[in-house]
């Protein structure tokens, strides 16, 4: 910051349009992430930032962009059919990560290049068949349900190995981990085993070792969680309101 800005400014204005910008929100945030990790011995070039942008405009994605960002995590795949000709201009890589109906596997097929709430063989089906006819494969991460709250979706613990050998069968569809949502909480001891959970299950699944299935990836942890996730082996954190403000209404 040049010290003819700061002499315009009492001190305190200036820090507080700094810490209002996306970089410095994003490099706070990359320093809990290193931090997290520096805790429990991981090396942090093994954790990814995906930003979510869903209920975000176009503008708040290109100022990411310019950051060096080119995924970003969206739930709906309207708000993606609306965004996507916005930034036809970028690389975007749309990451879905929220509940899908299978009537919208055709949207998820043109303009997702990953999918990290694959939770239903109907669902795997449908994108298999619309990712065929657009000549293209994409990454998937299978949705685990680790808390037992109503609202959450994802497979059953007991269900994911024998999903993890059907989806064998579905070659455009590259499995590359998992994905859970830990229930919403202010007991942490409760955040971390759902976190912890989803680990387990991964080792679990590797021992069988399911052909054709990678489980490298762990998505996990959000803007109030991710630092338990990380220390809970977390390769990836959904990360929205910690990086472009809080959103209007849940979405
Ligand atoms: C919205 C959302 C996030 C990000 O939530 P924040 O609390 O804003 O960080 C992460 N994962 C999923 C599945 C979401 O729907």
């Amino acid at each position: 910051m040049s010290t003819s800005s700061n002499s315009e400014h009492p001190s305190g204005q200036a820090q507080q349009s700094q810490a209002d910008t996306m970089a410095f929100r994003i490099s706070r945030i990359q320093a809990r992430m290193a931090d997290a990790c520096a805790r429990v011995g991981r090396d942090p070039a093994e954790v990814t930032l995906l930003p979510v942008s869903k209920t975000f405009d176009t503008s708040a994605i290109r100022e990411a962009l310019a950051l060096g960002f080119t995924r970003f995590g969206e739930n709906r795949m309207q708000e993606v059919a609306q965004k996507a000709p916005l930034l036809q201009d970028c690389n975007v890589n749309w990451v879905v990560i929220g509940h899908l109906q299978t009537n919208k596997a055709k949207e998820v097929a043109r303009y997702a290049s990953e999918l990290q709430s694959l939770d239903r063989l109907d669902l795997a089906e449908a994108l298999e068949r619309r990712l065929q006819l657009e000549g293209r494969s994409i990454d998937v991460l299978v949705q685990v349900k680790t808390s037992t709250e109503e609202t959450k979706s994802g497979l059953e613990p007991a269900e994911l190995v024998p999903f993890l050998r059907q989806l064998a069968q579905y070659p455009s569809l590259r499995v590359k981990g998992l994905m859970t949502m830990a229930v919403l909480s202010a007991d942490s001891v409760a955040v971390r085993k759902c976190f912890s959970h989803l680990r387990q299950l991964r080792e679990q699944a590797q021992q069988e070792g399911i052909s054709g299935v990678s489980l490298e990836r762990l998505s996990m942890g959000m803007s109030g969680d991710f630092e338990l996730a990380i220390e809970e082996g977390s390769t990836e954190i959904r990360v929205g309101s910690a990086i472009f403000g809080s959103r209007a209404a849940p979405a």
